[in-house]
């Protein structure tokens, strides 16, 4: 048998070296596919592409499209590095991914062979300048999927023979070209629906994907934070870069406020320093869970560390910007304008010296006192500087936490938790402060505190003492701040009760009332008109529990119930004195009220309060305390009930066309009949104000209070029906048709002129 003759066998050997190539070319394909990324193609399947051809060097290129710009990848020793070539005709790769044409030279550096593909083609020299490598024969060809140019493959330098790469080589690179077309193609998509934190962005079309893409680059050059720069730069809300992260990271997204209630608890073993750098910080315990916030909360680094630091794992992790949680550690480490800091003060109270109720519920009083003292001071100054009304102190019972919380324009909301073991120990300081007992833990007992602010300014506050559930004691304290006088003028009256008031109180004598519930603000209203009529020419005597305003040219007196000095007898020992007016601060007896119409009898003019919901009510109150209806009637100038009701944000409050039900329901509230004189028909043009929020209102929507009056005047028709003792609604009815404005009437026409909203007046307004 005879062998193979030289010619099949070099036959042979051809199919065998296509054979082997097809391999090769196939078993790169499969790994080009089933490459993780890009710049594993661009970096570890490289040399296996390169094993394909014998050449020296080769480089694949991706395009950059938002940078007219090709780029590749490659390792300098342990370094990635990147190269950029601008797509344009100063490179051969440049010009292929201009063009789209394949390119395959000779040499680069014959400027006539490169002229002869293209006029303006040059060979950048640069690279092979650095390298040391020189280029000689170049075979360039662009890779394509759907017609759309997404890399280049270049070549260089065959290792063996003379000339330009083979028809068979052009062959293969295009073979491996539209390979990694594929492939490019298919992890640019994959790439592209890997969600980033900002997808929320794109899919609500407030970023287009270039954009998104660019931003990356621009805020990392920059040095800025995505957030910020997308705030900045793209104008992108706060609120939808928190409405993106947190669809991201499935939690909330935490924006900054000062008045967040500072965690006491939760911060008192963290420090500051480490806190800001690791960007991280608890703000609440909702449900035995602490909510951190932090600025990546899918960092499981950062969880672990959190967790560990804190001994649990029942930890919920909220978002929110950098810049933010750096204002939140700031606010809680530093909350306000004394020098120590809650969480410090918290610091120094170790763990040994927790103060701890004897069984008979006394308690040991060790070093800690000074501290104690010291927390006591912060609260109350706390309070004071948000303008809080009143401080709950609420200790709970077995190991729960001690809640401090604030009204502040008439809303409660929690200011601190302070731990448990510290809880007697608040309570008998406040006590000691007040002058109470602090033996007496089962009854109440009711005291106050003269408090001297870091400033000097001395404010005072009213302290009940209460013993509740679970042989604890709450402590509630009404902050009574100096006020200042507040002008008639800057009371928001409407103008009919303007001018009727200052008509009232112009008056040499009779009786003026000013009605409403505890904290609606009658005795800023009282000391407003005694303010207008406060002369040197009038005597004025006013007899105050206790003095929350002061106002020069006015003679003010405390009265002291506890030693017999009540408002009666204030008001006997003021007729002694030549008065022209007196105030007295509630007529809450028989005695006060009789003595202040006798009063208003002879000559003087009579200022005071009482906490009858209505004008109209008030009346009949008297009445049926035994006033003299006679008397009375003659006595009475006016009357004017008062409510206070939260007012909207200026900066954010929102116009709207309300539904017809609204409206509707409006009408009925404020009565058919009064409404239809108003003349505001239900059309496009009835606009009311609601509530938004923003960061100037705590995102409540309400920025402050105001005032919606009742203002009934004396007159000889509303003086007879006195006399008669007639009924509420009679009077009432009258009233209105006598030009007076209910409470809820004031109330609409103010929602009316966008001061509040009718949620707000209906509320006060509920009998
Ligand atoms: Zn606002």
């Amino acid at each position: 048998m005879n062998g193979p003759t030289k010619a099949q066998s070099s036959t042979f050997a051809i199919i065998d070296e296509k054979l082997r190539l097809r391999k090769a070319l196939q078993d790169i394909t499969n790994r080009i596919h089933a490459a993780q990324n890009i710049k594993q193609i661009l970096v570890d399947l490289k040399d296996g592409i390169l094993n394909l051809f014998d050449a020296h060097s080769i480089t694949i290129y991706v395009v950059d499209n938002p940078r007219n710009e090709i780029y590749s990848m490659f390792l300098a020793g342990t370094q990635l590095r990147e190269i950029r070539v601008p797509i344009s005709n100063n490179s051969i790769a440049g010009f292929v991914a201009n063009t789209g044409r394949v390119v395959n030279i000779n040499d680069a550096y014959n400027q006539s062979e490169l002229k002869i593909i293209d006029a303006k083609l040059s060979f950048d020299q640069n690279w092979d300048k650095i390298s040391g490598f020189k280029t000689k024969q170049i075979l360039a060809a662009p890779i394509y999927n759907n017609n759309q140019l997404l890399g280049i493959i270049q070549i260089l330098n065959k290792k063996i023979g003379e000339g330009k790469f083979t028809e068979e080589e052009v062959g293969l690179a295009l073979e491996i070209a539209e390979v990694l077309g594929v492939a490019f193609y298919n992890q640019q998509r994959f790439e592209r629906r890997r969600k980033t934190r900002f997808d929320y962005l794109i899919n609500h079309d407030l970023l287009k994907e270039e954009e998104l893409e660019r931003a990356w680059e621009e805020s990392r050059e920059q040095k800025e934070t995505m957030e910020n720069f997308l705030m900045h730069k793209y104008k992108i809300s706060k609120e939808d870069i928190g409405l993106s992260l947190a669809e991201f990271y499935h939690c909330r997204f935490v924006q900054y406020s000062d008045k967040t209630v500072i965690p006491g608890d939760l911060i008192k073993n963290l420090k500051k320093d480490f806190l800001r750098r690791e960007l991280w910080v608890p703000l609440e315990k909702i449900d035995n869970k602490i909510h951190i916030i932090v600025d990546d909360p899918k960092n499981i680094i950062k969880r672990d560390t959190i967790e560990n630091l804190l001994k649990t794992k029942q930890v919920k992790y909220d978002v929110a910007l950098t810049e933010d949680i750096i204002k939140f550690i700031n606010l809680f480490y530093h909350s306000s304008d004394d020098e120590h800091s809650f969480t410090e003060i918290l610091g120094r109270l170790d763990d040994e010296d927790t103060i701890i109720e004897d069984e008979d519920g006394g308690e040991r009083i060790t070093e800690s006192d000074n501290v104690i003292m010291q927390l006591v001071n912060k609260i109350i100054n706390d309070a004071y500087s948000r303008g809080a009304s009143d401080i709950h102190i609420e200790p709970n019972i077995g190991r729960k936490n001690v809640e401090i919380r604030f009204r502040i324009d008439g809303d409660c909301a929690l200011y601190q938790t302070v731990p448990f073991s510290y809880r007697a120990a608040i309570i008998s300081r406040i006590k000691i402060m007040s002058n109470l007992d602090i033996t007496v833990k089962r009854l109440p007992q009711d005291g106050k505190i003269k408090f001297r602010r870091p400033m000097g300014e001395e404010i005072e506050l009213r302290v009940a003492s209460i013993p509740t559930q679970g042989g604890v004691e709450d402590v509630v304290m009404r902050v009574l701040a100096k006020g200042e006088t507040m002008p008639l003028e800057d009371m928001v009256l409407s103008s009919r009760n303007y001018k009727e008031l200052i008509n009232i109180i112009a008056k040499p004598y009779g009786m003026i009332l000013c009605v409403g519930p505890t904290g609606s603000g009658k005795t800023t209203t009282l000391h407003a008109a005694l303010h207008h009529i406060n002369r040197p020419d009038r005597k004025i005597w006013t007899a105050e529990d206790p003095v929350e305003i002061t106002q020069y040219g006015l003679r003010q007196v405390q009265v002291q119930p506890k030693i017999g000095f009540d408002f009666a007898a204030a008001m006997r020992s003021f007729l002694r004195a030549d008065p022209d007016i007196i105030m007295v601060g509630e007529m809450r007896d028989f005695e006060t009220a009789k003595t202040g119409v006798e009063a208003s009898l002879t000559g003087h003019l009579v200022f005071s309060t009482l906490h009858t919901n209505s004008a109209p009510e008030t009346i009949v109150r008297l009445l049926d305390m035994g006033i003299d209806p006679l008397n009375f009637a003659d006595a009475l100038l006016g009357i004017l009930a008062q409510r206070l009701v939260r007012t909207l944000c200026k900066k954010c409050k929102e116009q709207y066309h309300p539904s017809k039900e609204e409206y509707d329901e409006i009408v009925e509230s404020y009565g058919t009949q009064e409404f239809a004189k108003l003349n505001t028909p239900y059309n496009n043009d009835f606009k009311l104000y609601r509530p938004k929020g923003c960061e100037a209102c705590d995102k409540t929507g309400y920025k402050g209070r105001m005032g919606i009056h009742e203002l009934l005047i004396g007159t000889d028709s509303i003086k007879r029906m006195v006399q008669k003792h007639e009924t509420v609604e009679g009077m009432r009815n009258k009233a209105m048709s006598e030009g007076m404005t209910t409470l809820l009437q004031d109330g609409i026409l103010k929602a009316f002129k966008g001061f509040t909203d009718f949620i707000q007046v209906r509320r006060v307004c509920i009998k």
